[in-house]
């Protein structure tokens, strides 16, 4: 009986070993791994595990192609749904998507779907002359059409490669001197390998034929109205994520040694501050306090860990409210992260020359559930702790990028600075797409590659409309 084969376990590095150094954590399946795993699955009819998945994969399809050894049928069928396995496959929340409806699941342990997938994508990507590439469907009317993506993250990859394939010239524009979004500024080199995997995926986006300009900041550098008047482009999409930080308002948050964990992450992944020869080092102190409890609280507080420092994250409510992935939370602990609950920063303090010293934090409880459906955290009135630390880190969330609304007039957003869409990912202004993080807010890779790919159907079914007109 298929189901009676215990979950194949992924190997790792060693806790001890890791919290030393960049690398990959996860190794992956090998061949014999994979295909035992796959013959887990059940195969089932009405596939739970595929109407969980954001962007509908074929996922018992793939699996029943890789268990018979085919690999590049697996790649062909995933390819269908999805423009970045290799980087899905590694950073999907699949506890709570594909594997989280596994019918395997509701009385064992789900079939590996996010391993699987990236075993597959990964030995594609080894085989560059055999891509798992849907053939391209250009047309010459296409071809005479010239489309302009903002920003190079997930939903902007996924939008240029299907215009690519569907005949057009693309071209992305990109603040940052590297493509990628948060997949190279934000998510660390031990999730998410950036020259094994994500350059290798951004340059098969490139081999369909998309070219990517860096270090233009559209709204700054050239704007949108330019894109489409004197550059000529026939559409726009934006997809220029929420990279906005917030902080708490607290005193003491512009004391040297406060980061924002999207400044830390930047200067650590795609600065390499870790390197003993980066350009551009970052002081992080023997102490960190992480401020914060989802995904982005720990990587920051992995990586300070790997930068040699002891970090102690605080949060205001209880381990069981952490919104961050349960193997995150269970990789920091094992890193030897110190976790402090029900416990929340009301004053960093700081030293006679402006450097951190501490932290001023009140004790907190759960009181009845909030809007977010949590129990609230309420203060202990007289209840302080002082947590000594050199260095404060500041993961509450972010928000979009507020420049580009600003530079372009009539690009309607709503009250949370997200552009605003209609249902064909249009927004106000005729011929502008948008979609990703800049619309949701902070969401995750599958979503903002989901959206970018439904607004490439939309931009080709409007310059389809517009040649007619
Ligand atoms: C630290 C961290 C860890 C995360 N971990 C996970 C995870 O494990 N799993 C998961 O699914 N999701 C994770 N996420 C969320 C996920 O990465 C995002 O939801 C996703 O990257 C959003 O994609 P996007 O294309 O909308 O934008 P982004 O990836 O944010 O890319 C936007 C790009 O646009 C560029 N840009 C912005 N403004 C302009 C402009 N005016 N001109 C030109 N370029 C511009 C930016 O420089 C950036 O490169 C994480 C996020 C962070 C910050
Ligand atoms: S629900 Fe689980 S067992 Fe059924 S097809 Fe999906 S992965 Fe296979």
């Amino acid at each position: 009986m298929a189901n009676n084969i215990p979950r194949v376990k992924v190997r790792e590095q060693a806790p001890e070993e890791r919290v030393h150094n960049f690398e990959e954590v996860c190794y992956g399946y090998n061949r014999d791994e994979a295909l035992l795993e796959a013959s887990r699955c059940l195969n089932c009819k009405n596939p739970s595990c595929m109407k969980a998945c954001p962007v509908s994969i074929k996922i018992p399809l793939f699996i029943s192609k890789l268990a018979q050894g085919d690999i590049q049928g697996a790649g062909r069928v995933i390819a269908e749904d999805s423009s970045l396995p290799a980087i899905c496959g590694r950073v999907c929340p699949q506890e709570n998507q594909c594997e989280g409806s596994c019918i395997l699941g509701k009385r064992g342990e789900p079939v590996a779907i996010g391993k699987l997938e990236r075993f597959v994508a990964d030995t594609l990507l080894d085989m560059p002359a055999q891509s798992a590439a849907p053939a391209p469907n250009s047309t010459s009317s296409n071809q005479s059409k010239r489309i302009a993506v903002i920003g190079s993250g997930p939903s902007s990859l996924a939008c240029a490669g299907d215009l690519a394939k569907m005949g057009y010239d693309v071209t992305i524009f990109e603040s940052l001197h590297k493509a990628g979004g948060v997949l190279v500024y934000g998510i660390p080199e031990f999730r998410l390998p950036k020259q094994k995997i994500v350059e290798r995926e951004i340059e098969s986006i490139k081999a369909l034929g998309v070219k990517i300009k860096t270090n233009i900041f559209i709204g700054k550098s050239i704007h949108i109205k330019d894109l489409m008047e004197r550059e000529g482009f026939s559409a726009i999409f934006i997809g220029t994520g929420a990279g906005l930080p917030r902080f708490m308002n607290i005193p003491g948050e512009s004391l040297n040694g406060v980061f924002s964990a999207n400044e830390f992450l930047t200067r650590t992944n795609l600065m390499r501050a870790y390197l003993p020869d980066a350009e551009t080092p970052i002081i992080s102190g023997k102490e960190v306090c992480v401020v914060g409890g989802g995904n982005v609280a720990m990587d920051a507080a992995r990586s300070a860990a790997r930068l040699g420092s002891k970090v102690t994250v605080v949060y205001r409510r209880t381990e069981a409210e952490l919104p961050a992935r349960a193997e995150e939370v269970h990789h920091a602990k094992e890193e030897g992260i110190i976790f402090k609950t029900l416990t929340n920063p009301i004053e960093i303090i700081g030293d006679e020359r402006g450097w951190v010293k501490g932290l001023r934090c009140q004790k907190m409880e759960l009181g009845e559930a909030d809007e977010s459906g949590r129990r609230a955290p309420i203060a202990i009135e007289g209840a302080e702790e002082f947590i000594p630390t050199e260095s404060v880190i500041m993961a509450l969330g972010t928000a979009p990028n507020p420049v580009i609304a600003r530079c372009t007039p009539g690009l309607a957003t709503n009250k949370k600075g997200c552009i605003a869409i209609d249902e064909n990912c249009a927004t106000s202004i005729k011929g502008i797409f948008a979609g990703g993080d800049a619309v949701t807010g902070a969401a995750t890779v599958i979503l903002a590659m989901g959206a970018g790919r439904k607004a490439a159907a939309a931009i080709h079914n409007y310059c389809q409309q517009e040649s007619l007109a």
